[in-house]
């Protein structure tokens, strides 16, 4: 396996939505998320994971995936990267999703149907189709790591995201869950299948707070760095997840994060000046994912303003403005 000294992160530009690979030094490969520009045939970090590949000497595994949250710009990509890592004959072998069961999503989609009107089912088929399919494929990746699991559970686990968790140890990097906590899990996990529900007769996914709450909130060290990756958790769960951290655990005490995932594509419901305080050091990257016809107003203009205020030393780093970052 061919290592060097380097964490590579690459917020790749997937347009309205989040996709971000990592590559350790270890060469083992780390996939938040993949959204699939609407009208591309290939998610666009294909590209980056074949390069990573050759880098380790041919091997297609992702050693950790991670859904954050069941909105459709955080998935449409991921059937079709793990379509391909099966084909070239690789594995997923760690998975972080959100702390709520696909299933219970399906069954009350399916409920549901039955009800709605019949100009609105053909949206909502379109949909469920989606969903169904990633149901699926999640639950045939899981089932595959617990098979492995059994023997080799340093390498295999499957984690759901409920309150702080250590996750995986690689070689020089560790993966904890931050967050959400479970008290927020447990509050918004229903309203979030109705929520989402909600969007899906009219053939598009409703984006809600809800949804966003059960964000998996992720921290990624190496050495000094660390990384904190947040999918579209709503500030005050994305501070009250980290604050935690801070105060219960020894590895996060005083602890600031040198590159930042702005969440949920720079809305200003993400964003505060108190939590850039509380998250950054006096330097590094602060990222945000949102899309070039900035349809949804990502970044909002607040947001900006906040972090102009509170880390006037960081560097900014947006799809919007570079190709890849
Ligand atoms: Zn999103
Ligand atoms: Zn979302």
């Amino acid at each position: 396996m061919a290592k060097d000294d380097k964490l590579r992160v690459v917020m790749v530009n997937v347009r309205q939505g989040d996709c971000i690979a990592i590559q350790l030094p270890s060469g083992e490969v780390m996939l938040v998320d993949c959204n699939k520009p609407t009208g591309s045939d290939i998610p666009p970090v294909i590209n980056y994971l074949n390069e990573f590949a050759e880098r380790r000497g041919g091997i297609y595994d992702i050693d950790l995936l991670c859904l954050t949250h069941p909105d459709r710009d955080h998935y449409t990509g991921l059937v079709d990267v793990i379509d391909w890592v099966q084909r070239k004959g690789g594995s997923v072998k760690r998975l972080i999703h959100f702390a709520s069961k696909f299933r219970r999503g399906y069954e009350a989609a399916l409920r549901k149907f039955t009800m709605l009107p019949d100009d609105q089912k053909a949206g909502f088929v379109f949909e469920c189709g989606e969903f169904k399919k990633l149901m699926e494929c999640m639950a045939a990746v899981k089932e595959n790591i617990q098979e492995h699991e059994k023997t080799a559970p340093k390498e295999w686990s499957f984690e759901r995201a409920d309150g702080f968790k250590p996750t995986a140890r690689f070689t020089d990097v560790s993966v904890d869950i931050l967050g959400p906590k479970s008290s927020d899990v447990q509050k918004f996990e229903e309203d979030s299948w109705n929520n989402l529900l909600e969007g899906w007769p009219f053939g598009k996914s409703n984006e809600s707070k809800s949804t966003n709450v059960l964000s998996c909130i992720l921290c990624v060290r190496f050495k000094s760095l660390r990384v904190l990756l947040t999918g579209d958790s709503p500030e005050e769960t994305l501070l009250s997840a980290v604050s935690s951290c801070v105060s219960r655990f020894r590895q996060y005490k005083g602890v600031t994060f040198d590159i930042i995932k702005i969440p949920h594509h720079g809305a200003a419901s993400s964003s505060s000046i108190n939590l850039w305080k509380a998250l950054s050091g006096r330097s590094g990257y602060m990222l945000i994912s949102a899309g070039l016809d900035r349809r949804y107003g990502h970044p909002h203009t607040e947001t900006l303003r906040h972090i102009g205020a509170s880390c006037p030393n960081h560097e900014l780093v947006c799809t919007n403005y570079c190709p890849d970052a």
